[in-house]
Order: structure tokens, then sequence, then C-alpha cells
């Protein structure tokens, strides 16, 4: 028997969460754990220019013949030109190659098993907090992990001396994960100087960025969400990107993102690209095609672009609106600590500085769910479940 050996897993420390709310048969509970996007009515629908996309897909789909291994063409270049933008030298020199992901979890995966599998580099360096799957991710991947500083708790803010110093510890080759934009999970970025000293960094070091880009367009649109990346790649010779459109496109069961290589050279570039579809063609073979055809079928049609945009400016301000909802009803509800850090965080979440216990007891007493971390969905807040919320914040306090 070998099955009989197995020893249980532990829960996600996010999906895990979800479970155990979806079993609360409270009526009244909220669920501010996972990065879900809800509107104002706690919904999360799809987006009118998807549901275009997919009416349009409908119409004009005439096979369901296998993509080839890197995925649909369209879907790659229009995903380098949104992470670049119309013009990057990086895309002059063809320095970029791209091909689709299962998620920006699974273009996670490709980068990093590509890595361990044909480059001598085997360490990953993530910052102190990062998204709670990073670590499983990478070292299910076969690379060891170390992390660098990044958030100062008691200043609600990045300490970004301590950043460089723990940086300055990494040997060349190494990885460094960089959250694009909308840091996950404490909602501070870097400013564009701190880009440019990171990017200065990993040149000098021989560092190699891997950005997870899994938010653009929620932080400060879609263009400045990328200004970190496009500085960055404009200043090393090589680095991976691993982007995701289940947040900005609400593509989040279409399992939809990409994984982008960086050479030195176009030639270069295009060798590794060799090798990013075998281990595409060892894991699943070839992607899924739908939610790659939505999101080329959108951004290679200026009508329906300039709709999703729209779509996701909206996304934006609700969630901007939320927070300086949140900080005003804290105040409102008797809170004397200062949360004003929270409008100053970008983003789906907030990073409340709340600790275990405090998180317990909003579950257990009031319902409301959010990450051990203290990391709070803003996104999943709405107008009319905030009072509810921020009363029950201000009782375990
Ligand atoms: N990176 C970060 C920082 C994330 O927050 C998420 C989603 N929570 C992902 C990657 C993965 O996204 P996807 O659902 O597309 O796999």
């Amino acid at each position: 028997m070998i099955f009989s050996q197995v020893v249980p897993a532990p829960a996600d420390p996010i999906l895990g969460l979800t479970d155990t709310f979806k079993a609360d048969p409270r009526t009244d509970k909220v669920n501010l754990g996972v990065g879900i996007y809800k509107d104002e009515a706690g919904q999360t629908p799809v987006l009118k220019s998807v549901k275009k996309a997919e009416t349009i897909l409908l119409d004009e789909e005439k096979t369901k013949n296998y993509l080839g291994i890197e995925g649909v063409t369209l879907y790659n270049s229009v995903v380098q030109a949104l992470l670049f933008g119309d013009k990057h030298p990086v895309l002059d020199a063809g320095r970029a190659v791209t091909a689709q992901a299962p998620g920006g979890t699974g273009a996670l995966r490709i980068a990093a098993e590509f890595v361990v599998r044909n480059t001598p580099s085997r360490v990953i360096w993530i910052s102190n907090p990062t998204w709670a799957n990073h670590q499983n991710i990478f070292e299910t991947a076969g690379l060891s992990v170390k992390e660098y500083a990044y958030y100062d708790a008691a200043a609600q803010d990045i300490d970004f001396d301590a950043m460089l110093a723990s940086l300055a510890g990494a040997a060349s080759g190494d990885l460094v994960l960089l959250h694009g934009c909308c840091h996950n999970p404490t909602g501070i970025d870097l400013t564009l100087e701190q880009w440019q000293k990171v990017g200065e960094l990993c040149r000098d070091k021989g560092l190699v960025p891997l950005f997870d880009f899994a938010y653009q367009g929620f932080g400060r649109g879609i263009e400045e969400d990328a200004e970190g990346l496009r500085l960055v790649a404009g200043m090393v010779p090589e680095l991976l990107i691993a982007n995701s459109f289940s947040k900005n496109f609400g593509l989040y069961n279409e399992r939809i993102g990409a994984v982008t290589l960086v050479g030195a050279s176009a030639d270069e570039a295009k060798v590794a690209f060799s090798q990013i579809k075998r281990t595409i063609r060892a894991n699943y073979s070839n992607p899924p095609a739908h939610g790659a055809m939505i999101v080329s079928t959108i951004l290679s049609r200026p009508a329906l672009k300039a709709e999703w945009e729209a779509e996701l400016a909206e996304m934006r301000e609700r969630i901007a609106e939320m927070r300086t909802l949140f900080v005003d009803s804290l105040a409102k509800a008797g809170v004397e600590r200062d949360f004003s850090f929270i409008s100053r965080q970008m983003g789906m979440f907030s990073f409340s500085g709340l600790d275990k216990a405090q998180v317990a007891r909003l579950k257990d007493e009031f319902g409301v769910y959010i990450v051990g971390s203290g990391r709070i969905s803003v996104a999943g807040m709405t107008k009319s479940n905030m009072p509810a919320i921020c009363a029950a914040i201000a009782k375990v306090l």
C-alpha cells in the first residue's frame, strides 16, 4: 500500500478560507479573503466587453483543433503590447518571446521550471511578505527560496533600504521576484526612483528579475502600472514576466495569463523559447483556447479595447472609493487607531495590521473572513457591507 502513507496537506491559507466561508451558515458573512473583484451589488459579473468578444467568437470560431504549444499567436503579440507599450527597445530588438499560460500561476510555474531545467540558477528571492502561493510554486519547481525585506510594519510603508540591503546578498544569476504593481499583500509599490535603483542593482549584480504582473490596471492605470516593468526591462539584459488576466479581465476561471522571456538578443530569446515550449509540452502539452481568444479579440479591436479600458477604470475607481470609505467608516465606528495608510495602498488589498487573534475573532464572532496575515480584500467591500465590517473591526481591536 502506498496511499495509506500519505499525510494530509495543510489547508491553503487563501482558498482554504473560501472553503470554510462556503460552509459557514451565517447569512451576513463576508469573504474579504480571496482577491476577487465585487461590484457595488456584491457580484462578480462577466465584463460586457468579454461577453461581446464571446459572442463574436461563437459566431466566428471554426475549429476546436489544438493550439500550438505557445498558444494563440495574436494573443502573444497583444500581450507584449500591453506589457511594454506601443514602443519599447526590447520590442524593437525582437528580444521578447511570449507563451500563453494557464493563469499567472501557470506562468510563474513555467518560468521557474524553465530556469531550473536550463540554467545554473537555483535561487529566487521573494519579498517578505508576499502572495501566499509564491513559495509553494517556486519550491515545487525546484528553486530554493530566499526572502528580501520589504515591509516596515511600524511605519506601514516599504523599507526600501532594507530591501536593497537584503538583495545586496544575492548572487549573480539569482532570480528576484518583483510585483509589477499592486504588491500583494501590502498594497505598497516602488516609486519610479526606487525601480531605477532596483534595476541598477539587478544590472550591476547580474540578478534576473521575474516580474509577477497580476494586477495591471488596478493601481493607477494600464500604462502607469507598467512603468516599473518597462523601466527595468530597459536596463537589464535578461528578465522574465508572468502576467495574469484573471483580475483585469475578470477571467478568473478561464485560467489565462502568459510567460514572457526577454533575452540579451533576439537569437538567444528564440533558443530559450524552444525550451519554454518544451517545459509546457511536458506539463500540459498546449494551453486551452477560450481565455486567450477573448483577450486577443478585445485587445485587437479598438472599440472593444476602449470598452474594456472603461470597465477596468470603473473597477479601479470603485476600489479606490472603498478604500476612502473604509478609512472614514472605521473612524465613524469609533476606531481611534490611525488607518489612513490604507488609502495610500494600491490594488485590491489592504494590509490592515490586524493580528492573527483579531483575524480569528473577526471570522468566528462576526463572519468577516480575511487572510491570517491581516490582508483584507478591499475589492470585496461595498457601501452596504461596510458598516458591519467596520463595526466588527472596532470590536476586535
Ligand atoms: N500573482 C499574484 C501576486 C496574485 O495575487 C495572483 C492571484 N491571486 C496570481 C499571481 C495568480 O493569478 P492567477 O489566478 O491568474 O493564477
